[in-house]
């Protein structure tokens, strides 16, 4: 049987844009076949400056059936401002967590459990609390015989692909921009969907440029993809571009953890 995937979140970048993130994660979630996400909110404290997400305003948008949040499983620490970075609120409950994501995927729902931090990892090591829940939850399915894989959105095995574009994009990414506008007939559930640490292969006319990007993000009402690296030197091989995509992969913890 194929693992439970269970997803987990940061949503920097994306606190003044909410109804784009939903419309691009419900778009990527029906091209695979699944329902429309089922959100779990881990943060400890709801009191924050993002407009989506303060108090209640994110189940407000997507709608109580689709959220949930679970102080439980937030961290201690952004309370009590002592001891060690991370201290689970109540560890215990990643069994809950781990038990509606169970009985969500009998359904095809998959569920997201999200903090505000961008990067669960910074080099190779936990940098945020999703971390330790994503430890807790391994844990948990170990116990109860559950094969299920915890993965930073979206998951999915980083390939190349190629993207014919117009020649000033080009001139663009050749500058060396880091945030590269998508054309408005992109397919948002690929874009949105693309795998941390893609390669992407930029054509126009007989040239090419390669770039590691990220999904898909909307910014300044744009849909952009982000780069995550590149080379300077034009002639670095797509077989270089990959060790690098999985290095980057492993430090900012884009990996999956299979029970
Ligand atoms: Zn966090």
């Amino acid at each position: 049987m194929k693992p439970i995937t269970i997803f987990s979140w940061g949503y920097y970048g994306w606190g003044n844009h909410t109804p784009y993130l939903i419309k691009a994660l419900d778009a990527v979630e029906e091209s695979k076949g699944f329902k429309p996400l089922m959100f779990v909110d881990i943060r400890i404290s709801h009191g924050v400056r993002a407009k989506g997400f303060k108090g209640s305003a994110f189940k407000n948008l997507v709608g109580e059936q689709r959220y949930l949040a679970m102080k439980d499983l937030g961290n201690e620490k952004i309370i009590s401002g002592s001891g060690p970075a991370i201290q689970i609120a109540k560890p215990a409950a990643a069994k809950d967590l781990l038990d509606l994501a169970i009985k969500l995927s009998k359904t095809k729902q998959r569920l997201l459990f999200f903090c505000s931090c961008k990067f669960n990892k910074f080099g190779g090591k936990p940098n945020c609390h999703r971390c330790t829940v994503a430890g807790l939850l391994i844990k948990a399915a170990k116990k109860q015989g559950v094969s299920i894989q915890v993965v930073e959105w979206p998951g999915g095995e980083p390939k190349n692909i190629k993207m014919e574009i117009t020649p000033k994009l080009f001139g663009s990414i050749n500058k060396g921009v880091m945030n590269i506008t998508l054309p408005k007939d992109c397919d948002l559930a690929e874009m949105a969907g693309l795998p941390w640490g893609t390669v992407v292969t930029f054509k126009c006319n007989d040239q090419e440029l390669n770039r590691i990007v990220g999904p898909a993000i909307y910014q300044k009402s744009k849909w952009i993809l982000p780069v995550q690296f590149f080379y300077f030197d034009q002639d670095a091989s797509l077989a270089i571009y990959h060790k690098e995509s999985e290095k980057i992969r492993k430090s900012h913890g884009f990996l999956p953890t299979n029970s």
